[in-house]
């Protein structure tokens, strides 16, 4: 499975410290061979490796992250943009009723979810009618029916033929006021040109606001040969996978998607009614990965380095040895938070004015560059910075000499203070906020 292999390759990832070139390439390939094997389509393999390769090299290394969580975020973060990104839309036509037309090959899982799709326009506070339209098989609008009476939805259809029914359905759902109409249709076992043109001829009868094709997510990548010859003749507005609980692999979904252009709309998990819901790209991704939680994890590690930061400037300030570079990530810190938030403005006896104060991107930029153009024994001992050093940092740093002066006498100032108070006061830990 996709997700097997994934493990299997971060698993090797954690030991490194740093990836070079030839690692990155290397893991590019196992993904690549991962996604093969998951029964991706190769164009989409193909295509998702470059955007991976891409983000790797080019995307500035967070220095939160070890260079393999780095990789499966960014793995994690392409494959729910192949998989459509976000959660698909469902809207209602202006004038009711809103056609829902279902299409796939037989055993697909159409009728089945025609049913779930009901239950779960119900839930959104509608009144769904179903249309038997699928003629071919004497037990399919019999198996609707069922269905139907299960979740209290009714069911309409006539033994005439499938264009028929559906129209009728239409005037049925009118005349009882049913605000939504679900049409299930016959499929074959393989793509047929005259289940192509029947399906054709009931689109072209209801005119559907949303026409779904049912794939079966074990049929890997046949799902994107069938997808295809479906939308060449219905102009499909999404896909529905059904199965997804027999298939962790996530190959049909993956490929889906992108051959056709069109998002996975809902997903059914299995045979119960309830086994059905909106298709999440983020919680589908997650699960080929095989961590489901591995997002969860990415941020808890984000958050245990800035606590862990936190917690050493902490305490080297309450042991009087705040130094500049405590000074500037505080000042970042206070940017992040908001005024009354950081750590100054939480600590009592802090002067209003140091709390209040508003810091704005230039100054906390200048005040970088002032600190980054230091040397180390000067950002020790700051009292050692004369007028040469003064003009040596103001030119390293683009400031002037009197900026440097001026930075560093508010640094005393907060030194002395951070001082004064050593001891007492608790310092809060930082959290950082959701994205
Ligand atoms: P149709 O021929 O496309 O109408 O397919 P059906 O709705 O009759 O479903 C075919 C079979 O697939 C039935 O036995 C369903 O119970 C089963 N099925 C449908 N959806 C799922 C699913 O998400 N998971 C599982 N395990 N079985 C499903
Ligand atoms: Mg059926």
């Amino acid at each position: 499975a996709l997700s097997d292999r994934f493990d299997g390759i971060f698993k090797r990832l954690k030991g490194r410290g740093r990836l070079g070139d030839a690692e990155v390439d290397e893991v590019l390939r196992e993904i690549r061979v991962a996604l093969l094997e998951a029964d991706v389509n190769i164009a989409v393999a193909r295509g998702l490796v470059g955007r991976i390769r891409e983000r790797c090299v080019g995307e500035e290394l967070s220095r939160s992250l070890s260079p393999a969580q780095q990789v499966i975020k960014i793995v994690h973060e392409e494959l729910i943009e192949t998989l459509g990104g976000e959660t698909m839309k469902v809207t209602f036509a202006s004038k009711p009723p809103t056609v829902v037309l279902m299409a796939g090959l037989q055993g697909a899982g159409k009728t089945t979810t025609t049913a779930k799709l009901a239950r779960w326009f119900k839930q959104q506070g509608r009144n769904p009618l179903l249309v038997g339209a699928d003629l071919q098989r004497p037990a399919a609008v019999e198996q609707l029916r069922t269905l139907g009476s299960q979740i209290d939805v009714p069911v309409w259809s006539e033994p005439t033929d499938p264009v028929a029914v559906a129209e009728g359905g239409l005037a049925e759902a009118r005349r009882l006021g049913r605000d939504v109409v679900i049409v299930d249709t016959a499929g074959r076992l393989a793509i047929d040109a005259e289940m192509m043109e029947q399906v054709r001829q009931i689109s072209g009868a209801v005119d559907p606001h949303y026409t779904f094709l049912v794939i079966d997510a074990m049929t890997g990548q046949d799902a994107v040969s069938v997808a295809q010859a479906f939308h060449e003749t219905l102009a499909l507005d999404g896909v529905i996978l059904t199965k997804l609980d027999g298939d962790a692999r996530g190959g049909a979904a993956l490929s889906v998607k992108e051959v056709v252009g069109r998002p996975i709309a809902f997903a059914s998990t299995g045979e119960k009614i309830a086994d059905f819901d909106q298709f999440h790209p983020d919680r589908l991704a997650g699960r080929i990965l095989g961590m489901g939680d591995v997002l969860t994890l990415i941020e808890k590690a984000e958050e245990a380095f800035e606590k862990d930061e936190a917690e050493a400037a902490a305490a080297r300030l309450l042991e009087g040895q705040f130094t500049l570079d405590d000074f500037l990530e505080q000042m970042q810190q206070l940017k992040k938070m908001g005024p009354l938030q950081g750590l100054m403005g939480m600590l009592p006896g802090v002067p209003k004015e140091v709390r209040d104060a508003e810091i704005d991107d230039r100054e906390i930029a200048r005040v970088e560059a002032i600190i980054r153009s230091m040397t180390i024994a000067e950002r020790t001992d700051p009292d050692i910075v004369d007028g040469s050093r003064r003009t040596r940092i103001a030119n390293g740093s683009g400031t002037s000499p009197n900026q440097v002066a001026q930075l560093l006498k508010q640094f005393k100032e907060v030194q002395s203070l951070m001082k004064r108070m050593g001891g007492g006061g608790m310092v809060p830990g930082r959290k950082k906020g959701k994205k």
